[in-house]
C-alpha cells in the first residue's frame, strides 16, 4: 500500500503516518516527490487497515500496490529515479556513456582505454577486478590491484568507475574504489550480496540475469532498495534463448517495458547482449531509441589480446563511432549524452 499525503500535509502529519506504520511493524519508504510525498508501507504480506491511514490528518488517499516489488514500482514512484554522481545525472534527460574494458587487465591497458574512451565521450569507466568466469581457470581478474588501477585511472581522466562486487564480503572494499556497483547476471539473485548492496549508499548497477524474468530483475532490485539505498539501476544484457548465433538475446522489449513497471534507471548492454562486436553498435542505437538512459559498452586497444570478451569489444576508433550515432539518436528522440 502507498499512503499518499495532501499538497500541504506537515512533517508532523508525515511522522505521525511513519509512526503508524512502524508501530504495526511495517517499514515505511518515503518518496518526497516535487508535490507531494507518498509513503510506501513494505514489510508484510496481511492486508492493512486502509481506511485507518485515510482518517489521519495530512492523508489524502492510500492505494493498493498491486506489484509484488513495491519500492521499485511506479505505483510507488511516478518520478524517474535520477542517480546524482556530482555533476552526472543518470535517468534524467541525458543519456550516459559507459565504457571500458571488460576485465582489468594491465596498467597501460586500462589508461590506454580511459583516455580513449574520455576521448570519445563516455563519462563512466567499466573494468572488471573481480571477474565471474565459467571456468575457473579462465582469467579472474587482478583483484585489490585491479581496483587501485581502476582508483588512478580515475584520478587521471576524472572518469566515474563502475566494477563488479562478487559477493557480500566485498562490498566495503569494492566501494571504497568504485562509484558505482555492479551486481552481475550471474549474481542477480544473491540475495546476501543484493541485501549487502543496499546498506551502503552506493549507486547500484543490477545485471538482469541470463536467465531471469523482468519480474525476478524487480524482484531482485527490491531487495536492495527495501534496505534504503535508491541509487539503483537496472540493466538489461542479454538473455539465453534457443538461439546459438549469438551469445545472448539482447531483449530489446525489456526496456520501455521495465519503464513501464518501474521508475529505476534502464542501462543497456549491447556487448553482452550481442557476443558479437560487429552486433554492438546496431543494438546500442536500438536500446537508445527504445529509451534506455544508458549504454555500458566494452572497449579494448587489441581485442584480439583481451583476457576476457574480446570478440565482444570495440576497438577505441569503432567506439568514437557509436557515441557519435548514439547522440544522433539520443537528440532525434528529445534527448542529449553526457560529455
Ligand atoms: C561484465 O560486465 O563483464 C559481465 C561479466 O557481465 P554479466 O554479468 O552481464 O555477464
Ligand atoms: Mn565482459
Amino acid at each position: 500500500m502507498i499512503v499518499v499525503m495532501k499538497q500541504n500535509a506537515s512533517q508532523e502529519e508525515i511522522d505521525s503516518v511513519v509512526r503508524r506504520i512502524e508501530k504495526l511493524g511495517m517499514q515505511a519508504h518515503l518518496s518526497n516527490g516535487e508535490e507531494r510525498t507518498i509513503i510506501g508501507v513494505v514489510g508484510r504480506t496481511q492486508p492493512v487497515d486502509r481506511y485507518g491511514f485515510e482518517m489521519m490528518g495530512g492523508v489524502e488517499k492510500t492505494v493498493p500496490i498491486l506489484a509484488p516489488f513495491k519500492i521499485a514500482s511506479r505505483d510507488f514512484q511516478q518520478e524517474n529515479t535520477v542517480i546524482r554522481l556530482n555533476g552526472v545525472k543518470i535517468g534524467g534527460p541525458e543519456v550516459v556513456i559507459i565504457a571500458g574494458p571488460c576485465s582489468v587487465e594491465s596498467r597501460e591497458q586500462l589508461l590506454e582505454t580511459a583516455h580513449a574512451v574520455k576521448e570519445a565521450g563516455a563519462v563512466i569507466l567499466r573494468g572488471g577486478a573481480f571477474k565471474p568466469r565459467t571456468s575457473p581457470y579462465s582469467f579472474r581478474g587482478l583483484g585489490l590491484k585491479g581496483l587501485e588501477l581502476l582508483a588512478e585511472a580515475r584520478e587521471e581522466t576524472g572518469l566515474y568507475v563502475i566494477t563488479e562486487v562478487l559477493s557480500a564480503d566485498k562490498v566495503s572494499l569494492v566501494s571504497e574504489y568504485a562509484d558505482i556497483l555492479q551486481i552481475g547476471a550471474r549474481n542477480m539473485q544473491n540475495f546476501a550480496l543484493l541485501e549487502a548492496a543496499g546498506r551502503t549508499n552506493k549507486p547500484v548497477m543490477l545485471k538482469r540475469g541470463m536467465m531471469a524474468t523482468m519480474h525476478e530483475l524487480l524482484m531482485s532490485a527490491e531487495y536492495i532498495l527495501s534496505q534504503g539505498n535508491r541509487r539503483v539501476m537496472l540493466c538489461e544484457r542479454g538473455i539465453r534463448t534457443f538461439e546459438q548465433y549469438t551469445r545472448n538475446t539482447f531483449d530489446i522489449n525489456a526496456i520501455p517495458a521495465l519503464k513501464q513497471m518501474t521508475h529505476l534507471p534502464i542501462i543497456a548492454d549491447p556487448s553482452h547482449g550481442t557476443g558479437k562486436w560487429e552486433l554492438v553498435a546496431p543494438i546500442a542505437r536500438a536500446a537508445i531509441a527504445a529509451g534506455a538512459d544508458g549504454i555500458i559498452v566494452e572497449v579494448h586497444p587489441h581485442p584480439a589480446e583481451a583476457l576476457s570478451d574480446g570478440a565482444q569489444s570495440l576497438k577505441p576508433e569503432k567506439f568514437a563511432q557509436l557515441v557519435s550515432e548514439v547522440r544522433t539518436i539520443a537528440e532525434a528522440i528529445g534527448r542529449s549524452t553526457w560529455q
